[in-house]
């Protein structure tokens, strides 16, 4: 019989996606460049807007998605599902409406589904940063979702 839970290790190399929403852009760029000794040591991530302008601006090489409103926090949603984003700093905006605000929401959701460690605001993003976790393995526990397949499809 499977486990209803299984252990996920989040590597020592991070999946790193980042998400800033326009009036947050400058921060974060300036968050990225005060830590970029260590960012670099990641592979990046972003949607598309946002990975551009990190990349010119500190020289980080941050692979980008497509723009945040067409589908790019989708894309970055999709990843984590795959397994190839374990860790996001989104700078929200919560001043501000969005477009997109319910593709923001389902990023948030699946974030919180599959337990990645995610910050929305600076303060969290220092947190995040300074953790001795950044430099070692991170072991999680999530639902094992094969099993919740078969499950439901014997049952419903
Ligand atoms: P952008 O998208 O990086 O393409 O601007 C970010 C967002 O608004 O989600």
């Amino acid at each position: 019989m499977a486990e209803d839970f299984v252990t996920l290790t989040i590597g020592k190399q991070k999946n790193i996606a980042l998400i800033a929403h326009d009036n947050m852009k400058p921060k974060l760029i300036a968050w990225c460049e005060e830590n970029k000794e260590i960012l670099k040591k990641h592979f990046l991530c972003g949607t598309g807007t946002t990975a551009r302008m990190i990349s010119e601006k500190t020289g980080l090489p941050v692979r980008g998605y497509n723009s945040g409103p067409l589908g790019g926090d989708q894309q970055i949603g999709a990843k984590i599902v795959e397994g190839r984003v374990d860790f996001i700093i989104f700078f929200s905006d919560p001043l501000t409406a969005q477009p997109h605000d319910p593709d923001v929401k389902a990023l948030l959701r699946i974030a919180q589904v599959y337990d990645i460690p995610m910050a929305t605001n600076r303060a969290t993003a220092d947190f995040l940063i300074s953790s001795v976790y950044m430099e070692r393995e991170y072991d999680h526990v999530v639902q094992n979702f094969k099993k919740s397949v078969e499950d439901r499809a014997q049952t419903l």
